[in-house]
């Protein structure tokens, strides 16, 4: 088979997979690989959790889809569990993570109309990432993503990430035309890079200064991701708006927007919507993808393994020339080298191991929450093996 019929966006690995347990995915001729990538952070309860799959496979048998024009029980369910835990007040459901972003932008936006300001700015951040809808695309900053595009980011004021004299030089120069800050807690296409500690309790602090929305993009971090509920979390900080996409049906597309206070009752019938949005199978899957973070204690687990795999793999490639850092939080694990990473993430899966390379330089560990001890081994095996001096691309 050719990829002659598809549009050219992507350049895929050869390899290709029929079935998948957990961490292992398995290809047509039965070998087996070993998942670190969880689908860009999207598996994150394993391929084929039996619970997932029972769910999917019950509801298909129920019922579908109904449109949101009628009461759709597991949507109220989800949004109780996620305010539940978020600390946030309402949700608002799409099918992607742009799109929530999208969502959160217009809540920005009608913030600044009720509060009349006539030309309102969102502050993003360098290097971030947060979609490829027009306006999230506006909202990036990251390899080139806006290029051709004509992506208008007049509406954005950048500020580089981490820098809180910056926001702070914002705050003086715009103030009340500022509406809202959007960032990740951290940065996931741009390489895997945490926000410094004390900067989202900063963010927080000056947002309410100033009256903007703190609004956090956890479609990658949220869910248990970096060893905390969302990663705000551990900053002891609630954000006013958050969202959510990836991890949260385990591969069946949803998204969300949560909300806070006021902000979450800004939006009226009519004044937003989605078709497919908040079906009855993603919201019953997703009640599942919760419940099954809950029991199983990923959250820790997630905390503990990933403290692990990253001190085991700082330790064991300390002092190797082509790696320039590990960092990360929790399964979520960046290793930048010091060159680019040429044809590693093929070399990795002709070895059995599956990992993702983002701006070309960063290998991107993003393993189902469910990885055992003995999987986080083998990726450290691996890798140590894949970077080896002597086998290191030049
Ligand atoms: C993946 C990602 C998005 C975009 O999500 P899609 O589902 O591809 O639209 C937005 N923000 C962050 C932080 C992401 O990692």
């Amino acid at each position: 088979m050719t990829a002659a019929n598809l549009m050219n966006t992507y350049t895929p690995l050869p390899m290709s997979f029929v079935r998948g347990e957990g961490a292992s995915l398995w290809d047509a001729a039965g070998r087996r690989y070993l998942d670190a990538m969880g689908g860009v952070a999207v598996t994150c309860v394993g391929h084929c959790h039996p619970q997932v799959v029972e769910a999917i496979r019950d509801q298909a048998g129920l019922v579908l889809h109904t449109s949101n024009h009628y009461a759709i029980d597991w949507q109220r369910q989800l949004a109780g569990k996620l305010a539940a835990l978020s600390g946030l007040d309402a949700a608002f459901f799409n099918n992607s993570g742009a799109e929530a972003n999208e969502t959160a932008l217009k809540l920005a936006r009608l913030t600044a109309w009720h509060r009349g300001i006539e030309r309102p700015r969102i502050v993003v951040m360098e290097d971030a990432f947060h979609g490829r809808t027009l306006a999230t695309l506006a909202a990036s900053d990251c390899s080139g993503v806006r290029l051709g595009f004509g992506a208008h980011a007049d509406d954005f004021l950048r500020v580089p990430f981490g820098d809180i004299h910056a926001l702070n030089a914002i705050a003086q120069r715009y103030g009340a035309q500022v509406v809202a800050v959007l960032l990740e807690p951290v940065q996931g296409e741009s390489g895997v890079r945490p926000a410094p500690p004390g900067y989202l309790r900063a963010v927080r602090a000056l947002c309410d200064r100033q009256c903007w929305l703190m609004m956090l993009d956890e479609v990658q971090t949220g869910l248990g991701r970096t060893g905390h509920w969302f990663a705000y979390a551990e900053a002891g900080i609630v954000p006013d708006v958050l969202t959510l996409a990836k991890g949260l049906a385990n591969g069946v597309p949803i998204g969300a927007c949560l909300a806070r206070s006021r902000t979450a009752q800004l939006l009226t019938p009519g004044s937003h919507g989605s078709t497919f949005g908040g079906n009855p199978l993603a919201c019953r899957v997703a009640c599942e993808v919760l419940d099954i973070i809950q029991r199983q204690h990923l959250v820790s687990h997630a905390r503990q393994l990933g403290a692990w795999l990253l001190g085991t793999l700082q330790s064991r490639l300390a002092g190797n020339p082509a790696v320039r850092e590990v960092r990360g939080q929790g399964l979520m694990i960046g290793i930048e080298l010091s060159h680019a990473a040429g044809g590693l993430a093929q070399r990795a899966a002709e070895r059995g191991l599956l990992l993702n390379v983002t701006r070309g330089t960063v290998i991107r560990l993003l393993p189902a929450l469910t990885l055992t001890e003995d999987e986080a081994s083998q990726v450290v095996e691996h890798l140590v093996a894949l970077l080896a001096p002597a086998s290191a691309v030049a």
